[in-house]
């Protein structure tokens, strides 16, 4: 029996570097719980394919983030995963595209921009309070008072030969060194910016999935908000605590 009752609050972040599966580990997790999902990378996605697309400078911390906050940047919740909107129309197109790739984690070292995006994502957290919630910094700083705290890796090598995968299930071109590089090199610049770095939240628990299948990282996942919810206030007491 994997479902939380409907009248638990719970909130599950799940943190760790790129291309560890995280997103389809966490949206598997949330489904069978039948929680709701959120994918951060996303909106840090969106906020660079609009400032890609509007010819503004990726590194002009202010255009970018006024930006992404005149998209009125949220999803779509009826569509599983939940679809990204910009100015009222999807943006999911653009979002994995090679430009945004190559850029992602310059906007999202931008604190304006952070500020931005940490404030829609704790109102969803807000409206949407049964939630498995994915990216670099939601047990650190979105949700530090979260219910459970994941800190989801594995090796180098076991990412990049799933980005290949990935990739090359897609019908895309791979080549898992200069993939290995990529993933390096956005880890590095995630991991030492200033505002919300890429880092193990305290408390979190640790996941290495290195030699998991997806099947267990899921599994792993699901054992973990499952204890959580255990312990979690029903909404009423929740409601109270957060006004
Ligand atoms: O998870 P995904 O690979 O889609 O994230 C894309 C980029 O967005 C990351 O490399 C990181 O720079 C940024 N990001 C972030 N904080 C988050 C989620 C993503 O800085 N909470």
């Amino acid at each position: 029996m994997t479902t939380i009752p409907p009248s638990r609050h719970l909130i599950v972040t799940i943190d760790g570097p790129a291309g560890t599966g995280k997103s389809s580990v966490a949206r598997a997790a949330a489904s069978r719980l039948h929680l709701e999902f959120l994918d951060t990378g996303s909106m840090y996605r969106a906020a660079t394919a609009l400032a890609l697309d509007r010819g503004i400078p990726v590194r002009d911390e202010h255009a970018v983030a006024a930006s992404a906050a005149d998209a009125h940047l949220r999803f779509d919740w009826t569509t599983d995963p939940p679809t990204m909107l910009a100015h009222g129309r999807s943006i999911a197109h653009r979002l994995r595209a090679p430009d945004v790739d190559a850029s992602v984690s310059v906007v999202a070292s931008l604190p304006a921009v952070r500020e931005v995006l940490v404030g829609l994502q704790q109102a969803i957290g807000r409206s949407h309070a049964r939630l498995i919630t994915e990216g670099r910094d939601q047990g650190s700083v979105v949700f530090p008072e979260a219910d459970a705290k994941i800190y989801l890796h594995a090796s180098p090598a076991a990412r990049a030969r799933r980005r290949a995968d990935q990739l090359r299930a897609q019908g895309r071109h791979a080549d898992e060194a200069e993939i290995a590089r990529e993933l390096a090199e956005r880890d590095d610049r995630d991991s030492r910016r200033a505002v919300g770095p890429l880092r193990r939240p305290e408390g979190a628990v640790d996941l290495d999935t290195s030699d998991l299948t997806f099947e267990e990282s899921v599994d792993a996942v699901i054992e973990i908000a499952r204890r959580a919810a255990e312990q979690a206030l029903p909404f009423a007491s929740a409601a109270g605590n957060t006004g």
